[in-house]
């Protein structure tokens, strides 16, 4: 009740945002029209080995000896991308909730049966953050995990800088985050089922290398959630 009041009270003397690109809008809605209709979701059911849909997929099923599952609620094209553009290089983080919100409401359905004990995010090394400020993955993350009731861990860290993906063909991006990350606390991850987070699902390679280092130090198993997912109309931005 008082919550709902000072959000009515903010609304009288602060615009009301657009929660993907920033348009002041109509108080008490979120999105603004255009960035409605721009929303690309993922209809399930989806090929959990890619995280598309499963009538957009065309991975093959490909297996993967990490990661149990990849979901996410978006594709990476129109509003959503440039909600995650406005997050990652304008430092909008207010973009972070609206996104984790998807991602939980998500993951509710996608992965409804499994209970997860933690959940984690791609790390950045210190320089990295120290630039951006903060680390999107873990904003999404902490966002996402307090809506489905459970902790967020730093269970991984970064050890040295990489080139980044985007600037990658496909198959150099592999080899690009080859040993790149460590996990913190084995203790903290032997025997446990774990949500992995970060912006985007591209070539799975990151995401991947972070699972195999969770799965070396005895996690049970790994899923992987991210906000948008490369749409297949797309294999390379990102
Ligand atoms: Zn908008
Ligand atoms: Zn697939």
């Amino acid at each position: 009740m008082k919550t709902q009041f000072f959000k009515t009270a903010k609304r009288l003397f602060y615009p009301q945002r657009c929660a993907y690109c920033g348009r002041v809008i109509d108080p008490f809605t979120e999105l603004c029209d255009a960035c409605a209709q721009e929303v690309c979701r993922v209809p399930p059911p989806i090929c959990f080995a890619c995280a598309r849909s499963k009538k957009d997929c065309d991975c093959g099923g490909a297996h993967n000896r990490f990661v149990t599952a990849f979901a996410a609620p978006f594709y990476f094209d129109g509003s959503v991308r440039t909600a995650i553009h406005r997050l990652k290089f304008s430092g909008d983080t207010d973009v972070a909730a609206p996104l984790s919100r998807e991602m939980a409401n998500f993951a509710c359905e996608v992965f409804a049966h499994v209970q997860f004990d933690c959940a984690t995010f791609v790390p950045m090394t210190d320089r990295e953050q120290k630039e951006r400020g903060f680390n999107q993955s873990r904003l999404l993350c902490v966002g996402a995990a307090k809506a489905l009731g459970i902790p967020t861990q730093p269970l991984l860290c970064k050890l040295y800088e990489t080139r980044r993906q985007r600037e990658l063909s496909r198959w150099e991006r592999s080899g690009n985050v080859l040993g790149v990350f460590d996990v913190v606390d084995p203790s903290l991850v032997a025997g446990k089922r774990i949500l992995l987070c970060d912006d985007v699902t591209t070539s799975r390679s990151t995401l991947t290398e972070c699972a195999k280092m969770l799965r070396i130090y005895g996690a049970r198993e790994v899923f992987c959630l991210t906000a948008a997912v490369v749409s297949p109309r797309d294999n390379r931005k990102g």
